[in-house]
């Protein structure tokens, strides 16, 4: 986002309260390269998807960050999710997303031969990248074109002022503010929590942040699978616990979902029960002492678990009154494939 700002002419500065970038939900997240067939038509989610997975291919090419083309199949186990797959292909046209196919059995076991199902949607635009070269590539980028990060420099309050513009309180080693004309608060999980410090801010238009960690478990030793990942129908909260791979060619299931109060990345290994039965699924000959704890990541929610997914909020001052400061609230998936066209348009909306 620093960089699309900056070309458009601002001198930029980054914030950010970690020693290092990427240490929170862009790099604890499945690393899939979506490709916009789950979100409704015209949302943020679906159009910044459909255009954010090509960019994202296109970027990875250019700069030799790991990523497979690898495709995907969203199975159906039964007649009733095979009509749920029906609407699936019809929403991805509806947005757009190119190649979509119901494909059989048949073709199915040529994919992915242990894989029982029966039917899927082959959705081949979809594929992984390794988010840690992802960021380390943009950070270098930022670098190259002189934007200051300050790292260790948490924002801990924000006031607002006519004559000054918006004035940011950073506590560091050595405690410091700023006056910037534009401000973005793309705080990711704390994104709500600090628009709340924002002095003069209507506490009526934020949001209310839930946090949904998800857990992955990893396989140990040899495969059956080829390059395809693996998804199950989702569920309102999630893409269910699908079946992927890390760069080395190990496989991963993930992300579950598990609401909790506040941000804690501790695995739970009680959740595995739940992910033999829902793995076994589509993968009965799994075997479950060659699943280990992976890694956890935390989904940014703007809703609960009894109301209806949101999408990305993007919040400027038609709606706050504040010139200049952009809320960026519940980006999470797809956020990852979205970060490329999402900054074009942040960078649009500033002054
Ligand atoms: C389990 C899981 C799986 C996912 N899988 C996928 C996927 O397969 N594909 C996909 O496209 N997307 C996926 N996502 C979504 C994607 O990871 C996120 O949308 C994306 O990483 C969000 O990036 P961000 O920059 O908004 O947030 P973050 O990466 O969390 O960055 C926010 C930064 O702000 C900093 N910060 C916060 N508060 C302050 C403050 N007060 N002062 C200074 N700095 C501050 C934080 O330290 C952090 O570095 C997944 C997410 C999860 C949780």
């Amino acid at each position: 986002m620093a960089k699309e700002i900056s070309r458009k002419g601002h001198e930029v500065i980054i914030l950010e309260q970690n020693s290092r970038a990427g240490e929170e939900t862009s790099s604890r997240n499945s690393g899939v390269i979506h490709s916009g067939i789950y979100y409704p038509t015209g949302s943020n989610k679906a159009t910044l998807c459909v255009e954010g997975n090509r960019l994202l291919y296109e970027y990875a090419k250019g700069r030799n960050i790991w990523h497979r083309n690898t495709g995907k199949l969203v199975i159906a186990s039964t007649s009733e999710e095979e009509g749920k797959l029906e609407s699936l292909v019809e929403n991805g046209k509806r947005n757009n997303v190119e190649d979509l196919e119901l494909i059989s059995k048949k073709r199915i076991h040529r994919f992915q031969p242990e894989i029982l199902a029966e039917s899927a949607l082959y959705c081949p635009s979809s594929g992984i990248i390794d988010a840690a070269e992802l960021i380390l590539s943009l950070e270098t980028e930022v670098q190259q074109k002189d934007i200051i990060t300050s790292y260790n420099s948490e924002v801990e309050e924000i006031e607002v002022s006519d004559s000054t513009g918006i004035t940011l309180h950073v506590r560091a080693e050595e405690s410091f503010t700023i006056e910037a004309d534009n401000v973005i608060n793309s705080a990711g999980l704390h994104a709500v929590d600090l628009a709340r410090k924002i002095k003069g801010i209507p506490e009526g238009i934020l949001p209310k942040s839930y946090f949904a960690k998800g857990h992955y478990f990893q396989l140990s030793g040899n495969h059956p699978f080829k390059k395809h990942l693996v998804y199950p129908l989702p569920t309102k909260d999630s893409l269910g616990v699908h079946l992927s791979f890390d760069m080395s060619g190990k496989v991963k299931f993930g992300p579950d979902v598990f609401w909790i109060e506040g941000i804690d990345y501790s695995f739970n290994e009680s959740r595995k029960d739940d992910f033999v039965s829902a793995i076994k699924t589509y993968w009965p000959d799994l075997n479950p002492d060659k699943l280990f704890p992976d890694y956890t990541g935390i989904r940014p929610k703007i809703y609960g678990p009894t109301e209806e997914p949101a999408d990305f909020v993007i919040q400027t001052s038609k709606q706050h009154k504040i010139k200049g400061l952009v809320n960026l609230f519940g980006i999470e998936s797809p956020g990852l494939t979205c970060s490329l066209p999402l900054a074009k348009k942040v960078a649009n909306l500033l002054f």
